[in-house]
Parts: structure tokens; sequence; C-alpha cells
């Protein structure tokens, strides 16, 4: 099964953005280097609505490191919505929903099809 690997100091920068970004949602592109992702661009313009942030198509930056996208959810439930079903499809790659609390456990990683993969923390 493939697995998601992220760098211990993203995930961690990644939880405190949602922390800080609570009670509205963040959202970014991540960025992968030899399998690994060790980067977020947080995207400039997201439309945060009601339960779910999610991207114009038109903003996604011109960057082939770029292998997926982050976002949280301000409250407890990391599945992801029916916009974030058909943003994922459309996009490609894995993405994380990062939900309330915002701890270590409450992230989740999802294919393009909206599978969830398992998710290895690289040191
Ligand atoms: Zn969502």
């Amino acid at each position: 099964m493939e697995r998601v690997r992220i760098r211990r100091e993203l995930m961690d920068y990644l939880l405190e953005l949602a922390r800080d970004f609570y009670p509205n949602e963040f959202a970014g592109f991540l960025r992968e280097r030899d399998g690994v992702f060790e980067e977020v661009l947080i995207a400039p313009d997201p439309h945060f609505g009601r339960g779910s942030a999610f991207f114009n198509p038109w903003m996604l930056p011109h960057d082939e490191s770029v292998k997926g996208t982050v976002h949280s959810h301000p409250g407890p439930n990391p599945r992801p919505s029916g916009a974030d079903l058909s943003f994922f499809s459309k996009f490609g790659g894995v993405h994380l929903i990062i939900a309330y609390p915002f701890v270590e456990e409450s992230v989740r990683a999802y294919g393009s099809d909206g599978r969830e993969l398992p998710i290895e923390i690289v040191d």
C-alpha cells in the first residue's frame, strides 16, 4: 500500500499552522523531495467555506515538486467533504486533512480517489 511520508519538522509545522488559523481553516500545497514531503506553500487565497477549504485550479503553483495538498478542519471530523473529494480527484497526488484538536493522531492522508493512506513520519 502506498504510504505518505512526511518529515517530522513539516508535520509539527502543519499542526502549528492549523492551531494558529483556528477557528478558520488553512490550506496549502505540499512539496516533495525524494519521496518525502518536506515543505508547505500556504495557499494565497483559498476559499474558506463552511466545512471545507478548497482551491481554485488556476491558482495551483507551477511547481513540479508540489505533489499534494493539506488543509485543516476546525471540527473533529477528518473525513473529506464532497467538495474535498472532487478537488482531490482533479488534483491527483495525496491530500492531508488535519482535524481538531490538531495533534498527530488527528491527521489523515487520502489518495486522489479518497481512500485513506497510511502516514509515515520521517525523522
Ligand atoms: Zn475539507
